[in-house]
């Protein structure tokens, strides 16, 4: 039996979100500052906060959403559903409930969904980054069952 397949193509140049809950921040910061040259070569999103701080500290150019706690995770979500985002890297505090679980939830299941890599803390960020596929073109495979009523492209 065959399976069939969608395919959601990723440009060598990546588009890259990037997300730190309060208390994530400073090793998200240290982590990008540490690959800032690579990072540099992507095109890069953040929610509000985060993005801000990236901005200010590295010089990096960040499109920011809203704050996450404002709809930020939601609006990353619904760019991944709609085959807007690439990549996500998300240092979420595992040690603190946060005004909106609900949206980190809903987040990280879109995340799934839609096959995209998704780190949620730095050595999985740093094995991701490091996949020679971060430079490369690559085809993500959705299998169709999952999407009964369809894709609107
Ligand atoms: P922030 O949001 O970057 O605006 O702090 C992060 C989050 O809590 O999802």
């Amino acid at each position: 039996m065959t399976m069939e397949l969608k395919i959601i193509s990723m440009d060598e140049r990546k588009r890259i979100v990037l997300i730190a809950h309060d208390n994530c921040k400073t090793d998200l910061l240290d982590w990008v500052a540490y690959n800032r040259e690579t990072l540099g070569k992507h095109h890069l999103f953040a929610t509000g906060t985060t993005g801000e701080l990236i901005a200010r500290q590295t010089g990096l150019e960040v499109n920011r959403f809203l704050s996450g706690p404002l709809g930020g995770d939601q609006q990353v979500g619904g760019s991944i559903a709609e085959g807007r985002m690439d990549i996500v890297i998300f240092f979420w505090d595992p040690l603190e409930p946060q005004p909106h679980d609900v949206d980190v939830k809903a987040l990280l299941r879109i995340a799934v969904v839609y096959n995209v890599p998704i780190a949620c803390n730095r050595a999985s960020a740093d094995f991701l980054l490091s996949s020679p596929l971060i430079s490369q073109p690559y085809e993500r495979l959705l299998p169709l069952w999952r999407f009964r009523n369809g894709f609107h492209d």
